[in-house]
């Protein structure tokens, strides 16, 4: 019987394992609890309506069709045995395996406050981006019955919290929005009055990327019209809005771009973490004691020059997985295993229209050139030929006629639900 490799995890890292394993002579078998990969970079796209969730994701069952060892099965990993080499599923079932790759992922993670989620959502899923859409959708259409000023004025507030790629995208993305897709398309406001405040604690917003870049981030964000507070900790999250340094921004929109921990899932592996929940792995991306786990991506605390970890982002993913994968393959030669060695691509983050950083080592750009190669990688890295073609059209629209093709208003909350009540009985009363 061939050796049982075992993945857990159908993104960047487990995906990029599975693919490395296609002519290994092994059994591998995938599980994720999701049938579908998602593209995470363009979240923010589907979450500010200008993609359909459809356009970023895949199944992980057709991404692998072609890998005849690589069996795929739905389900969700609850813990990991190490001692009696399994994984048992929430649903019971146990899979049992020679090797195993945990690539897992993160989750937002709120410091302490997880009753801050439900008035700030974060951007991780499909679900949570529809579930964004739909806030900042119903902002401006319950602003619009809205008769009270300063009610109307808290509607048209958005606070980002987090100025990391992320909360940069989503503030210049929903700036555009304001003073471009909605206009002339309301009666009683304006939508290009919005204020939109992006909440940074660290000193400077994108703090990976080099000083010129991140001015020329701030400069474009600031011809938005994107107030960006640096050096402001959020101290308080509620349904009115929240503290940052000290300052009440009143918002019925706040969104989360903050902070990250790993999958819970790491914790039953059994071994030391780091303070966001990553598993310390070895020089080879085992764990201590078990030469036949291995941890990658996101769930992963990789110390690399400087003893810093490895950055939350698809590079490291796709290349740990990778070397997982081969590293698995020189054992079972009989080879010793190799370091994991990160070469880092670079990175990029869109600011709006015409607008981006891009660091690649090499070169530094900004504008136009930036913006050019942030969308030509996007689309070569997206997973299949319908999502690139559909993404490239619904870009090329979105440009030339500022329209986003996917401005729908789905998935109402159940009537119980605190959302749904939070609607002001005022605008009710008014309208
Ligand atoms: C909004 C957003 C924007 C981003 N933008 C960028 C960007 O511009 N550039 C960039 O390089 N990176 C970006 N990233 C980061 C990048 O997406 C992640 O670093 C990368 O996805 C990590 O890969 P991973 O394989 O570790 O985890 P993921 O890609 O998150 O995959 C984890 C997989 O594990 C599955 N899973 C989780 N728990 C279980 C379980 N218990 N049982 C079974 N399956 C499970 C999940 O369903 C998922 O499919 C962004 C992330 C987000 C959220």
């Amino acid at each position: 019987m061939l050796p049982h490799v075992l993945i857990i995890g159908g993104g960047f890292g487990g995906l990029s394992a599975a693919r490395t394993l296609r002519n290994a002579a092994v059994r591998v078998t995938l599980v994720d609890r999701r049938n579908h990969h998602v593209f995470q970079p363009l979240l923010y796209q589907v979450a500010t309506a200008t993609l359909s969730p459809a356009d970023i994701a895949a199944p992980i069952r057709w991404i692998l069709r072609r890998t005849r060892n690589v069996r795929v099965l739905l389900g969700e990993a609850e813990r990991i045995d190490v001692a009696e080499r399994r994984v048992v599923l929430t649903d019971g079932a146990a899979l049992d395996y020679d090797w195993l790759i945990v690539a897992t992922g993160s989750r937002h993670a709120y410091f302490g406050h997880s009753e801050w989620e439900e008035h700030a959502p974060g951007l991780k899923t499909l679900e949570d981006a529809v579930a964004i859409r739909r806030r900042i959708l119903m902002a401006f259409e319950r602003a619009e019955r809205e008769k009270d000023p300063v009610r109307q004025r808290e509607l048209l507030t958005f606070v980002l919290v987090g100025g990391g790629p992320t909360g940069v995208e989503l503030a210049g993305t929903l700036a555009e929005i304001a003073r471009q897709t909605l206009r002339d398309e309301f009666r009683s406001i304006d939508p290009a009055v919005a204020r939109i405040v992006l909440v940074e604690a660290g000193p400077t917003i994108l703090p990976t990327f080099p000083g010129r870049l991140r001015d020329a981030a701030r400069e474009s964000l600031r011809r938005l019209g994107v107030e960006v507070c640096e050096g402001r900790v959020v101290t308080e999250v509620d349904a009115r809005g929240v503290v940052a340094g000290a300052q009440h921004l009143d918002a019925r929109t706040v969104l989360w771009a903050a902070g990250v921990a790993a999958s819970p899932l790491a914790r039953t592996l059994g071994v030391p973490l780091d303070a966001a929940g990553r598993v310390m792995v070895e020089p080879d991306l085992s764990i201590p004691g078990h030469p036949e786990v291995f941890v990658v991506g996101d769930t992963a605390a990789f110390l690399h020059q400087g003893g810093k970890p490895l950055p939350g982002v698809a590079q490291p993913a796709i290349q740990a997985g990778r070397h997982a994968a081969r590293t698995i393959q020189r054992r079972l030669r009989g080879h010793a295993s190799e370091p994991f060695v990160y070469r880092d691509l670079g990175s990029m983050a869109i600011v709006g229209r015409r607008a981006a950083v891009s660091d690649l080592g090499w070169a530094r750009f900004t504008g136009v050139a930036a913006w050019l190669a942030w969308l030509f990688l996007h689309i070569v890295m997206l997973i299949g030929f319908r999502n690139r073609v559909v993404v490239l059209f619904e870009w090329a629209v979105a440009y030339l006629t500022f329209q986003r093709g996917a401005r729908l208003i789905t998935n109402d909350p159940p009537a119980s639900s605190p959302q749904r009540k939070a609607q002001s009985p005022s605008e009710v009363k008014n309208s």
